[in-house]
């Protein structure tokens, strides 16, 4: 049982991200006082948000500069916090050359980075970690060899490589590696969040998230031909961000939590967006599978991703984070309008 104090700091790493500004907004609105780190606290843009949120709550948002690459960058921002929410971690599937230096680095050493800081500053008693699901499964492919056919907080992914789904393998090595620092000592527990897609509206109007990628690409006509047969966890942001903040208060809070409100194929959640907003050129219809796979190269799609993902069914227990932490799901028709219509608010989605 771990009990944390209502007035002490809270530190969040990576307050500028897509699912932290949400969980900043919930603990500032809360009354907490929040310690944010941020790589640049200059920078000109993707910090209105908390600019904002500072506002609304006087004194009790503070930000500090840390980089997850640099030794000791977190010492500072978390003295005097007995919780510490690390979601700072590189969430991009494209754009990059070396996925070492641009995922598993900055994960893997963020995450020892932060756990480090942790040992030394004798204030913290709870770690909330944002893993994924990434870190329970690699590919769809891999339930084939799960009994019952279902996926759950027993499960580890051992199909992801720095070759192959690297983001994904970048999230189950910080994991790791965080169990494995946490197990070492025993003055501050760990306590996981493992969300699947998460999807809803971003505080943030600028974010490299592939949240708000795949939200655009299901939008802008990319997929107007046609989606690929891509089943994916989809969870809306506001409840992950609750998760973690029931993960981060509740004395009893331990181990794994995926954070799944259902199963959804791109096609699926395309015809509930059309319904919506028929103005937009969502996907009608599924490509086939072969043709996925001929054209991957051209999508900037891995064909092992393909032949490991498309077409292939997919199944997650989200029960541990209903009876555990309590938390209640939002539906995943109300997460993607939502989400949709905010895009277009904030002039991230042209105006039809
Ligand atoms: P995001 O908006 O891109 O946020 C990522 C955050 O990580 C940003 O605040 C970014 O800071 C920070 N960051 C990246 N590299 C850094 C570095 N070298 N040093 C310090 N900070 C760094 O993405 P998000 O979707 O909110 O993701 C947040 C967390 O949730 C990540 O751990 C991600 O793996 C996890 N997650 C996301 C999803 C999802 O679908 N979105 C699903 C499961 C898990 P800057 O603002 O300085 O770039």
């Amino acid at each position: 049982m771990t009990e944390i104090s209502k007035t002490a700091p809270v530190l969040v790493t990576g307050a500028s991200g897509y699912i932290a500004g949400w969980i900043v907004k919930y603990l500032l609105e809360a009354g907490h006082t929040v310690h944010g780190t941020v790589r640049d606290p200059a920078k000109p843009k993707g910090l209105e948000h908390l600019k904002a949120l500072s506002d609304a709550h006087p004194g009790q948002l503070k930000l500090f500069k840390a980089d997850l690459l640099t030794p000791g960058a977190y010492d500072a921002a978390m003295q005097g916090c007995e919780l510490v929410m690390h979601t700072a971690s590189p969430f991009i599937i494209t754009g990059f050359t070396d996925a070492n230096q641009a995922l598993v680095r900055p994960a893997v050493e963020g995450t020892r980075n932060v756990l480090e800081a942790c040992n030394r500053v004798s204030s913290v008693k709870r770690v909330v970690l944002t893993s994924s699901v990434a870190g329970i499964f690699g590919d769809n492919a891999d339930l084939k060899a799960v009994p019952g056919g279902v996926f759950t907080e027993e499960h580890w992914n051992t199909s992801s490589s720095v070759s192959h789904q690297p983001y994904s393998y970048s999230k189950v090595a910080a994991e790791r590696e965080a169990w494995k620092i946490q197990k070492a000592q025993s003055r501050w527990d760990l306590v996981t969040i493992n969300p699947a897609l998460v999807l809803g509206p971003s505080l943030a109007r600028s974010s490299a998230s592939t949240s708000i990628s795949t939200m655009k690409q299901l939008g802008n006509g990319t997929m107007r031909a046609g989606a690929p047969k891509l089943v994916m966890g989809v969870v809306d942001v506001r409840d992950v961000a609750q998760a973690h903040i029931l993960a981060g208060y509740n004395p009893a809070a331990e181990g794994r939590h995926i954070v799944c409100a259902g199963e959804r194929s791109l096609l699926q959640l395309g015809t509930v967006l059309r319904g919506k907003f028929p103005q937009y050129p969502f996907p009608r219809k599924e490509t086939p599978t072969f043709l996925v796979w001929l054209v991957a190269p051209l999508a900037r799609l891995q064909r092992s991703f393909v032949r490991q993902n498309v077409g292939l069914p997919l199944r997650i227990d989200n029960r541990r984070s209903r009876e555990k932490l309590g938390l209640s799901y939002r539906p995943i028709d109300q997460t993607v309008v939502e989400h949709f219509q905010q895009m277009i608010d904030d002039g991230l989605m042209r105006r039809r």
